[in-house]
């Protein structure tokens, strides 16, 4: 049984990704899909409608047109109310869902039996890795950050030796050492920086030292479960802010992207910490949307405190749409196997662990514990 796929144009403010890419339409064709794209879908990402009809797929001129009959709903970003509205009861939806910052979304799927499947609840298993879009996704985003950071920092990054004298290389200095922090370090590596990187796992360290950077060992090591970091007790929080002050003083460019799941973004850099460095030094908040790794970052803004500059950039995996889209395309068509049964038609029960741990919502129901406990009795 081939199924209807729609792909709707992303509506979120300055998303420029799409949830498709022509090459996957390709494949989806081939494995006797039809696609849908919206008319402009991949506009922002570099991908014409005219490659997507190459690929196989059909425009669609309207939202009716799009979605009427389609199965399967393919999104980057959260579906909004509206576009809930527009899907007929029974359609899977698959994307990223930030459930608790969306809940009236969450609500209206539930009651207008929509099926929603959340990338970000995929479990980091090595069979889910081909669909960690969590990964891909960081992964554009720590390149940005540096390329951001390079471009707002008054100086070169590499060490030049020039008839016009001998430059020093800049310091940039990563704090959390996890996908996006890794692909930032390399990046740092790449320019000709010179590296350092903090991360509370120890386990990082390895990593880290991997790439040519500099690992800054502290006196702690807070492993938590399933490979994340757990909240730092008060005491190990002053003892981080403390040790972490030295290094960001030293660093041109100091690029943040500490988290831990479900929780406010933990703080780094203090004011008084930012008073200490150095002139056109430059601070890249990638945990900006979740609260902000330094105490002065506005979300969505760049800000200027003394002579140091603060970016609060949000989205950045936007920043690269074509190869964010690309990778992403690649995390959903995987996804998308797993909705097929062996006779090719459409898996009636999610029993598989990825589906179990992803489905958000179904038949009428709040199928992730935390979100359902989040939301209570269901009114946002
Ligand atoms: P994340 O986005 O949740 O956090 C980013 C980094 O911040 C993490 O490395 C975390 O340790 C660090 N951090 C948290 N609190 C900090 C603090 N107070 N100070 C400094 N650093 C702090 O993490 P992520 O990038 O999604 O990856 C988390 C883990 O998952 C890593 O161990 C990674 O290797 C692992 N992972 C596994 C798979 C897989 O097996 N399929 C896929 C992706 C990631």
């Amino acid at each position: 049984m081939p199924f209807v796929i729609a792909v709707p144009k992303e509506l979120a403010p300055g998303e420029k990704r799409v949830a498709t890419v022509p090459e996957v339409v390709q494949k989806l064709i081939k494995s006797g899909h039809s696609v849908r794209i919206e008319h402009g879908a991949g506009t922002g990402a570099y991908y014409p409608d005219a490659l997507y009809t190459e690929a196989g797929a059909t425009i669609a001129h309207s939202r009716a047109e799009l979605f009427s009959g389609a199965q399967i709903v393919l999104k980057v970003q959260p579906p909004t109310v509206a576009e809930v509205e527009q899907m007929a009861e029974g359609t899977i939806v698959v994307g990223f869902m930030n459930a608790a910052r969306n809940p009236e979304v969450v609500i209206r799927m539930r009651d207008r039996k929509i099926t929603a499947f959340a990338l970000e609840l995929v479990p980091r298993i090595t069979r889910a890795q081909s669909m960690d879009a969590l990964s891909s996704q960081a992964t554009a985003g720590g390149y940005v950050a540096t390329l951001l950071g390079a471009a707002h920092c008054p100086k070169f990054l590499p060490m030049l030796t020039t008839a016009a004298g001998t430059i020093r290389p800049a310091t940039v200095l990563i704090l959390g050492a996890g996908v996006a922090g890794l692909m930032a370090i390399a990046t740092a590596k790449r320019l000709g920086a010179v590296v350092e990187a903090y991360d509370v796992r120890r386990a990082a360290g390895e990593q880290v030292r991997s790439l040519g950077a500099r690992f800054i060992e502290l006196e702690i090591n807070a492993e938590g479960q399933g490979g994340y970091a757990r909240e730092l007790t008060p005491e190990e929080k002053v003892k981080e802010q403390e040790m972490v002050s030295a290094a960001v003083a030293r660093a041109d460019i100091v690029i943040t992207t500490a988290s831990i799941p479900g929780r406010k973004a933990p703080l780094l850099i203090i004011r008084e910490t930012v008073a200490t460095m150095r002139p056109g030094a430059v601070i890249v908040d990638m945990a900006a949307e979740s609260g902000g790794n330094c105490e002065l970052t506005v979300p969505g803004r760049t800000i200027r405190e003394g002579g140091v500059t603060i970016l609060g950039s949000l989205n950045l995996p936007a920043e690269v749409p074509f190869h964010a889209s690309q990778m992403f395309a690649k995390n959903l068509h995987s996804f998308l196997s797993l909705l097929v049964d062996k006779d090719g038609g459409m898996v009636t029960e999610f029993t598989d662990e990825i589906l179990a741990a992803s489905l958000l919502v179904h038949a009428g129901e709040i199928r992730h514990g935390p979100t359902r406990d989040l939301l209570g009795g269901g009114t946002p």
